[in-house]
């Protein structure tokens, strides 16, 4: 079933959305060599605190035979595409990709963002690396520019597609998109492939997490030991990207946008992240 949001209730959204905007802007500061995912997980339990937020992932899904997830952020590093676990035993090396999700609930309403970044900067990596980080930002904010009144949920996930495609990357498939709202995962699944005019109509009030996740090998994942952390399959490099964004009678409205970053991006299409590199 498909949750609409009212004006006020996006609003609220939005607000748990700056908080998650403004969390990652702290977090990109703090990631260097050196740096444990723990202490991202420390500096983020004080942030979501200090906004007077709730963080969206701690004590989500727990399952007969897995424990509830322990900490505030999701980090993955390398071939770990989503919901690795803070681990004072995972230290940041010059070259890794380290991929940060965050969720925060404002006033009951969750909002969920995620990056990829390249530790030690884009120099320590190959360019095909640079360029799967790059383009995996490119298919969220293609997928981003779809999400409006009229379209189909297919024009997103064809949008977001079309950026892996070309470029022989994994698009994972089993772990997608979301409607999002009251709860952290809501109706309906948002795939990061599919076809143009299929699916359903996407209304105003519908509010969304677009996720990529393209892997430089093979699209198939596994799951680790602990229950939660998914790897590629074949240990390839992954990269993830995701905002929240509201369909709304003005256009898209990116609700976890940071400062760099358009919140409207059909009005500011030279704000929208690009790939960067020649196709
Ligand atoms: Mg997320
Ligand atoms: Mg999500």
């Amino acid at each position: 079933m498909i949750v609409r949001k009212s004006l006020s209730e996006v609003e609220i959204m939005a607000r748990a959305g700056r908080v998650i905007a403004r969390l990652h802007e702290v977090l990109r500061e703090a990631v260097a060599p050196g740096v444990t995912t723990e202490e991202l997980d420390q500096i983020s339990a004080r942030e979501l605190r200090s906004a007077n937020a709730i963080p969206s992932f701690k004590g989500y899904g727990g399952t007969p035979g897995r424990v509830p997830f322990p900490a505030t952020l999701c980090t993955s590093v390398n071939e770990e595409i989503v919901h690795g676990i803070p681990s004072a035993d995972v230290t940041l090396r010059e070259g890794d990709l380290i991929k940060i999700d965050a969720g925060a609930i404002v006033d009951g309403y969750h909002a969920d963002s995620a990056v990829t970044w390249i530790v030690g900067g884009d120099a320590t990596v190959s360019e095909a690396v640079r360029d799967l980080v790059a383009r995996t930002r490119s298919g969220l904010w293609a997928g981003l520019s779809k999400a409006a009144v009229g379209n189909r949920l297919g024009d997103v996930s064809a949008a977001v597609e079309s950026h892996a495609a070309p470029h022989g990357y994994g698009v994972v498939r089993e772990y997608v998109g979301h409607g999002i709202g009251r709860a952290l995962h809501e109706d309906p699944h948002v795939p990061n492939y599919g076809r143009a005019g299929r699916g359903p109509r996407l209304v105003e009030g519908l509010v969304i997490a677009i996720e990529p996740m393209f892997n430089l090998g093979s699209h198939a994942t596994q799951v680790q030991d602990d229950g939660w952390t998914v790897t590629t399959a074949d240990g390839a490099l992954s990269a993830h990207w995701e905002h929240t964004v509201a369909i709304t009678a003005d256009g898209p409205r990116v609700l976890t946008a940071r400062s760099d970053e358009p919140e409207w991006p059909l009005r500011f299409p030279e704000l929208i992240p690009t790939a960067g590199v020649a196709g």
